[in-house]
């Protein structure tokens, strides 16, 4: 059984993976806008698993015969200054969503609720990976420093990300 803490933070939490694929699918508009094409692609695979990230939460919210409540999406940002502005502001995005992340295996420590704290140690390593990825393109933008051909052969090979589901979603219906 959830408490009414765990099941409100949950809540929130889906909201933020919301607000994050709708902040990602922004981005990838911003790129395309720009002529970016594989950069767009990047981000809307980031879009994606933003979307997997909210329903691994209300899975488990349900399963925990909790109760979904589903809020207003704030608006996000629409421009962006330039490609690595783009994705230093993805990096500081995931930076907060890690303190918020945190923030939830506190409260489960504090409510002992492991079963919780179990489900969001896949969270914890998730978020150690989307810090490093946004922090890799950064260095890679930053090493080519404005230049068209090195822009253009990343862009080629954020192009080729694809979508793979999240691994706690694999083999159930959706
Ligand atoms: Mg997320």
């Amino acid at each position: 059984m959830l408490s009414k803490k765990v099941e409100e933070a949950l809540n929130a939490q889906i909201n933020a993976e919301m607000w994050s694929a709708y902040l990602y699918l922004s981005m990838a508009a911003y790129c395309h806008s720009i002529g970016k094409s594989g950069m767009a692609k990047w981000f809307e695979v980031q879009f994606k698993e933003e979307q997997d990230h909210a329903q691994i939460l209300y899975n488990y919210i349900v399963q925990r015969n909790g109760h979904v409540t589903l809020r207003p999406i704030e608006a996000v940002p629409t421009e962006w200054a330039s490609v690595l502005d783009v994705f230093e502001s993805t990096l500081a995005h995931e930076q907060k969503v890690t303190a918020l992340i945190n923030e939830l295996m506190a409260l489960t420590t504090a409510e002992h609720d492991f079963a919780t704290q179990s489900m969001l140690k896949w969270f914890i390593d998730e978020q150690v990976e989307e810090e490093d990825n946004a922090q890799t393109i950064i260095d890679n933008v930053r090493m080519i420093d404005g230049n068209g051909y090195g822009l253009y052969m990343l862009d080629k090979e954020l192009g080729a990300r694809t979508y793979t589901q999240a691994a706690p979603l694999a083999g159930s219906a959706d």
